[in-house]
């Protein structure tokens, strides 16, 4: 055994040095994600963290693998180390090849709707900081309370949200909750809203009105950011979501707000776990990032239900949760391959999470890696790289984010096939005329090739 764990230990330095013999390495010159190694001239060089910046440390010695024979075995001939698993880290292209994070900022026509630009509407709730939301419990003259309303938004719900936002902000957003957990009665019929015609006549924001109204004595809407005003399950209306608004209390504009039920009025069943997240996510200005009818595996303003739950990197960079400098941006393709490495946007780090190639002023191509998280529930066989386009002029609904994959790797969900598309190991995909490759994953992320596809 220990004999064994000694050849080990002797094969490390070895793979080093075969690996990066030709990797040009000096102390103090910038890198790409702590920790990585690199060896050049007979010395092993870490990747560390000084001040802002990634540098090469000034690097330790490698012994000469000559140096190191292999312990004589039994049969006098010492067989080679099969190492099938083993592939060397790419050389990553140098970060002076990449373009101001601003040229990759794309922007949107589309003012007062919501989209995918990189200025995301001051009408929505900010999404960094605090956010403190109102549960406001309601009937009406036609529609008695439902008290399993409390349990499903106070103890489910909100913590749902709490969690999943803390997580895939990585710290930087916090949502809070103040609630009563009483129902405040408002003096008409729920009838009264016209909420099922669904159209001009349908009076969402005066529910709203009337909650706020009703509630104000005890809640300090000064400390409240947005509303949540739940309708009891018998009322008349449609299934519920995420409204704008223009409510001022309490010295405040309030602009974002919900409504909602615990049994969807269309199919008679609690709502999924995840509602509130996707309903406060359009309050942050989110829309339906992919194409309603396309069966994607992947993010919670598309369904709450799918397994990998947590918004595109694209989302992150746009709620200010990715920073600019974990953004490198491609103006345009070199003529030679550009080799990055891409850090899961699951992890929370400063490493870079996003490749983006601007196509013009409103489109990109973005790429980002994705493993299993504290939100992604995926398996092994969906971790990997995910290549889509951005359209910032194009509203929820129209496919503003456009997954391009081979569309060999799906995810069985109950009875319908979900897409994953993730590319993994080996795997090229060439989207908008750039071939992605990925050349290596590792535990947290993965060394990516961009090039022109011809
Ligand atoms: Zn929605």
């Amino acid at each position: 055994m220990r004999q064994h764990l000694r050849l080990v230990a002797l094969l490390i330095p070895m793979i080093l040095v075969a690996s990066n013999s030709y990797a040009a390495v000096k102390a103090g010159s910038a890198c790409t994600k702590v920790g990585l190694k690199s060896v050049s001239g007979g010395k092993s060089y870490t990747c560390i963290k000084s001040g802002k910046k990634l540098v090469w440390d000034k690097g330790v010695v490698v012994a000469k693998p000559s140096v190191a024979k292999p312990a004589p075995s039994p049969s006098g001939s010492a067989k080679p180390m099969p190492s099938p698993a083993v592939i060397a880290d790419p050389e990553l292209s140098p970060k002076s090849i990449f373009a101001s994070a601003s040229v990759c900022q794309l922007k949107s026509d589309l003012n007062r709707e919501a989209n995918l630009g990189y200025q995301v509407n001051p009408a929505y709730l900010n999404s960094v900081g605090t956010v403190n939301l109102a549960i406001i419990f309601t009937t009406y003259t036609d529609a008695a309370g439902d008290d399993r309303a409390f349990e499903e938004y106070g103890k489910k719900q909100f913590p749902e949200v709490a969690k999943f936002y803390e997580n895939s902000s990585y710290g930087k957003l916090k949502v809070t909750m103040t609630t009563t957990n009483k129902y405040y009665n408002i003096n008409k019929p729920s009838t009264s809203y016209n909420l099922m015609a669904m159209n001009q006549t349908s009076k969402f924001w005066e529910v709203a009105v009337d909650a706020v109204n009703a509630a104000k004595g005890d809640y300090d809407f000064s400390k409240i950011d947005a509303i949540l005003v739940v309708m009891p399950s018998s009322s008349s209306t449609v299934d519920l979501g995420a409204m704008g608004m223009e409510i001022r209390e309490g010295g405040k504009l309030f602009q974002q707000g919900i409504t909602a039920s615990y049994i969807n009025p269309s199919n008679k069943a609690p709502v999924m776990p995840k509602f509130l997240v996707h309903e406060i996510g359009h309050n942050f200005g989110l829309l339906h990032p992919v194409n309603q009818q396309s069966g994607y595996a992947w993010n919670v303003m598309y369904w709450e239900e799918v397994p990998g739950a947590d918004l595109f990197g694209w989302e992150k960079y746009i709620l200010k949760w990715i920073e600019p400098s974990q953004v490198d941006c491609l103006s345009t393709l070199p003529a030679t391959p550009v080799i990055n490495y891409l850090e899961a946007t699951g992890i929370s780090s400063s490493n870079t999470k996003l490749n983006v190639i601007r196509v013009s002023d409103s489109k990109a191509l973005v790429i980002e890696s994705r493993r299993k998280s504290e939100i992604d529930d995926l398996l092994p066989a969906d971790e990997g790289v995910l290549v889509y386009t951005v359209d910032a002029n194009l509203g929820s609904n129209r496919a503003p984010i456009k997954l391009f994959t081979n569309n060999s790797r799906t995810r069985v969900f109950g009875n319908q096939r979900l897409l994953v598309g993730t590319l993994q190991q080996g795997e090229s995909i060439v989207a908008d005329g750039v071939k992605v490759t990925v050349l290596k994953q590792d535990k947290s992320g993965d060394f990516i090739s961009i090039s022109r596809s011809s």
